[in-house]
């Protein structure tokens, strides 16, 4: 185990206040990217005390998906979000960020809705993968390089309802 549920628990909230102060008045919409971020969605929405409504975007790499032993390929879109976000606070918010491909796709496509505002909140950060400069706005754990699952992280689709972070073996 590489991180508890009291853990996760208590870095949630401590995101939901920060986002409750900094929209303080304004409403926002969750864009979670599926679906390792369908239960950080849930929980992180339910600390912010805004006007808040939810949407999901959908990507797949090229190639193989992430690993223990595979490196990302090339995103492409499989769920575009349902609505337009013109004019919206829009936070994007993903399971981990990586090498940062997924999240500058994305970034991308969302700043195409020309938002009010655009940030990123994301559980995990593997900062030493980093291939894209992009940054998060809310960053739950920095974390060594390691494979992870549980929280919403897969393995091969198992292993999303675990109730803390786990390492998975490399090899
Ligand atoms: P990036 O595009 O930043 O390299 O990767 C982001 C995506 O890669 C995440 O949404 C996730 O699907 C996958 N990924 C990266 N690292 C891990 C990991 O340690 N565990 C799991 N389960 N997925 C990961």
């Amino acid at each position: 185990m590489l991180i508890s549920r009291e853990q996760i628990a208590y870095r949630v909230a401590a995101l939901g206040a920060d986002i409750t102060r900094d929209l303080a008045g304004q409403s926002v919409i969750f864009v979670g990217v599926l679906k390792g971020a369908a239960i950080f969605l849930s929980d992180l929405s339910r600390q912010v005390r805004l006007e808040a409504t939810f949407d999901f975007i959908g990507v797949a790499s090229y190639g193989n998906r992430p690993s223990p032993a595979q490196e990302p390929g090339e995103v492409r879109l499989t769920k575009d979000v349902d609505q337009s976000m013109r004019d919206k606070n829009i936070i994007l918010v993903e399971d981990i960020l990586d090498t940062g491909l997924t999240l500058t796709y994305l970034k991308g496509l969302l700043l195409a809705h020309q938002p009010k505002s655009f940030r990123i909140a994301t559980l995990l950060d593997k900062p030493s993968r980093r291939k894209k400069p992009i940054q998060a706005d809310y960053v739950g754990f920095h974390i060594p390089d390691e494979f992870v699952v549980g929280y919403g992280l897969d393995y091969a689709e198992r292993y999303r309802n675990l109730p803390d972070i786990c390492v998975v073996p490399r090899e």
